[in-house]
């Protein structure tokens, strides 16, 4: 993506998630690469029905997965507990565009809203190691870096690399993909949905007004009708 001449377009990062719920790893991430990017903001977009999980008579499941039932929370559920996360950070903030787009989300259609609504902006998608080669291999590559940067980031368990990448990306001009570690938080929303199902704790693995909405809420226990719900 070509620099206005002489001009410094202002570098927004998005962050976009499942974030059920939003947790402390999702927070290091954007904040680090902010920092490392000199990145004026960071938009954190929950997504509407996320594309890598299929609905199999009314329950979601994992594509991969056979068991158990990976059901996602309403929507609007995890857009607010995205808003109590990054409240306090004036850097960032939370996009509805996934939310209120029909159908299932994917990354290109993310990166294109979002385009149209900073169109002088140079955007930095924000990816962990995990789901960088999911979102590279499975749309269209080409405009995907013609939309934004791509930075990965480090996660505990996962390599953080190119090599298991499409061999195309290897003729990508150097700035188009960075690799980023980033302080390592073994943290996931599926162990924070496990321990909240379980009543373990969640504390100071997601931030505390998270843990308030999660327990005023009463999301993940066992047999919540909604959590079969794709809102
Ligand atoms: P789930 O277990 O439900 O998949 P998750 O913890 O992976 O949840 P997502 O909402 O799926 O969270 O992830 C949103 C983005 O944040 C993805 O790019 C993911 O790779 C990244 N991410 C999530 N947790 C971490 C972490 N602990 N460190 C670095 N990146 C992370
Ligand atoms: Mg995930």
């Amino acid at each position: 993506m070509p620099e206005t001449s002489g001009v410094t377009r202002r570098r927004i990062g998005v962050m976009g998630g499942t974030f059920d719920p939003v947790h402390n790893g999702h927070l290091v991430a954007a904040s680090e690469v902010a920092y490392r990017f000199a990145l004026a903001e960071v938009v954190f977009v929950p997504t509407g029905r996320p594309w890598q999980k299929l609905r199999h008579g009314g329950d979601e499941r994992r594509v991969s997965d056979t068991a158990p039932v990976n059901p996602v929370s309403p929507a609007e559920d995890r857009y607010l507990m995205t808003v109590i996360a990054t409240a306090s950070n004036p850097q960032f903030s939370v996009s509805r565009v996934d939310i209120e787009r029909e159908g299932d989300t994917y990354t290109v259609d993310t990166l294109r809203d979002l385009a149209a609504q900073h169109p002088t902006a140079e955007l930095y998608f924000i990816t962990g190691a995990d789901a960088l080669a999911s979102i590279l291999s499975w749309q269209d590559w080409r405009e995907l870096f013609e939309l934004a940067r791509f930075v990965g980031v480090s996660r505990p368990g996962y390599e953080l690399g190119t090599a298991h990448l499409n061999t195309h990306l290897q003729t990508l001009p150097s700035d188009a993909l960075h690799l980023l570690e980033i302080p390592a938080l073994a943290i996931s929303s599926t162990d924070c949905r496990d321990r909240a199902a379980t009543g373990r704790p969640v504390w100071y693995l997601v931030p505390d007004g998270v843990v308030q909405y999660i327990h005023k809420r009463q999301l993940y226990r066992p047999g919540r009708p909604e959590w079969t719900a794709v809102t």
